[in-house]
């Protein structure tokens, strides 16, 4: 007799839960409303899927700022080591790029896709699109099947939720998961953006002026109503015309939106260094050491290496400094001040994109009432969670994904032998 497995969503977490459920020995009917399966992770990565990792451990679980402590269970069961050796055993190899992004050597996501379907298809598992999960089925106790939308009711000694979270909508993540997880007895954390661009009340955006301009290896830090720096990220980010974007940005969003949710009247300070390495002293030191050097020329000119030149004008501006005037007339204090800003130049966030404009959706299904090995429900047996509908969300980089698959397989394995002890 095998264990009847139901997987309800058919996104990395749902397609790896049905292949571990099948590989562990259990009928598995994976259940997808849309049209196709796998559809956000055919567009992720900017459609070349960066599908894991390659960092250590210890250091990819720092790159989960939401609940990356509990996810040491899952990777101890199916990792990043293991999602490689997965597509390479499927004939997918994968190549590395920076900070240990892992993409799939043709860059195409849809390849990645393919290579799931063609496991499952190996497996003998049941696939139905265009078939939507109205509810779950369940007594005091446990759970018996999922009640679909057209009315039909199909039954399983184990259901494992992999829905998503709420971002993107079109790709089929509509948040469906989370009443059933409550009507199942479950606690859902609030729900927020995360992985999203912010946006910002401040004249020189509201202006357009910069948009479009793009900063490399500068710093971002956020910082909180007393002034003190909450984080900070290094890389590149760019100007947008309701705000700002990019690698740091996403990084840096969920920090705005609790620094928001404390203080909703407050606007929330982002500072932004040009020179991540140097002190702001130093910059002023060798601004002084200019304006005796090179003082006849104007500031504009002779500052031209010192920033693009859009973000230049407006540096000067905000420190009073006409940009024709003479290095030598520059008085030291507006020096001070302009050395003060290629350090710490602040910009206000009232906020960021929506939810469903995000890359990812923060919050979810509580995981204190999960149990982090098997990704098995506390509250209702037989019910099982994977991926963003959990309350885990990593930064971008491949660890969304990763974190999917990771839980999609444990959970797909524990949701096989959820009968074992009873089968004989
Ligand atoms: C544009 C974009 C790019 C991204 N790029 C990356 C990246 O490169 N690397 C990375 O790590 N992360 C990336 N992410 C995040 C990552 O894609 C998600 O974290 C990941 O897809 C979540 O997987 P999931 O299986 O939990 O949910 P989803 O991928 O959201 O899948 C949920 C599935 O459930 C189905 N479903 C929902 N409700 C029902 C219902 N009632 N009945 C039946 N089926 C239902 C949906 O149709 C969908 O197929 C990206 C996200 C976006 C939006």
């Amino acid at each position: 007799m095998q264990t009847e497995v139901i997987v309800v969503g058919g996104g990395p977490a749902g397609l790896m839960a049905a292949i571990s459920a099948a590989q562990h020995g259990a009928n598995v009917t994976l259940l997808d409303k849309g049209k196709k399966l796998g559809r956000k992770l055919a567009i992720s990565g900017g459609g070349r899927c960066n599908v894991t990792n390659r960092m250590a451990l210890d250091e990819l679980i720092k790159h989960i700022p939401g609940n990356g402590k509990f996810m040491h269970s899952p990777f101890s069961i199916f990792n990043n080591e293991d999602i490689i050796s997965f597509f390479e055993d499927m004939g997918i190899p994968l190549k590395e790029e920076d900070m240990g992004r892992m993409f799939p050597v043709n860059d195409k996501a849809v390849t990645v896709v393919r290579t799931l379907l063609d496991k499952l298809e190996e497996l003998g598992v049941t696939m139905l699109t265009k078939t939507e999960v109205h509810d779950l089925l369940m007594d005091e106790d446990r759970i018996k099947g999922v009640q679909l939308a057209d009315g039909t009711q199909r039954e399983a000694d184990a259901v494992i939720l992999a829905t998503g979270g709420k971002s993107v909508p079109h790709t089929g993540s509509t948040g469906d998961g989370y009443p059933w997880a409550v009507k199942a007895g479950h606690t859902i954390t609030d729900l927020y953006p995360t992985e999203v661009p912010i946006t910002s009340p401040d004249d020189f955006i509201q202006s357009k002026e910069l948009q479009g301009l793009s900063l490399q290896d500068v710093a971002l830090s956020v910082t909180n109503h007393k002034g003190k720096t909450v984080i900070t990220h290094r890389g590149d980010m760019i100007f947008t015309h309701f705000g700002i974007s990019g690698p740091i940005v996403l990084r840096c969003s969920q920090y705005v939106v609790k620094e928001r949710k404390k203080k909703p009247d407050n606007l929330v300070t982002l500072l932004l260094s040009l020179y991540p390495e140097a002190k702001e002293e130093s910059l002023f030191q060798q601004l002084v050491t200019l304006k005796k050097d090179q003082g006849q020329k104007s500031i504009k000119n002779v500052l031209k290496a010192w920033a693009p030149e859009r973000l230049l004008l407006l540096l000067l501006k905000k420190s009073s400094i006409p940009s024709d005037t003479r290095t030598e007339q520059v008085a030291n204090e507006s020096l001070r001040q302009l050395a003060h800003f290629f350090t710490r130049f602040p910009i206000a966030a009232d906020g960021t994109l929506s939810i469903e404009e995000a890359f990812v959706t923060g919050g979810g299904v509580s995981i204190k009432e999960v149990h982090p090995k098997t990704l098995g429900s506390k509250k209702k047996d037989g019910l099982y969670f994977c991926g963003e509908l959990l309350d885990i969300h990593a930064y971008t980089g491949g660890y969304n994904i990763t974190c999917a698959f990771s839980t999609g397989y444990a959970s797909g394995k524990a949701a096989a032998e959820t009968l074992q002890p009873f089968i004989q």
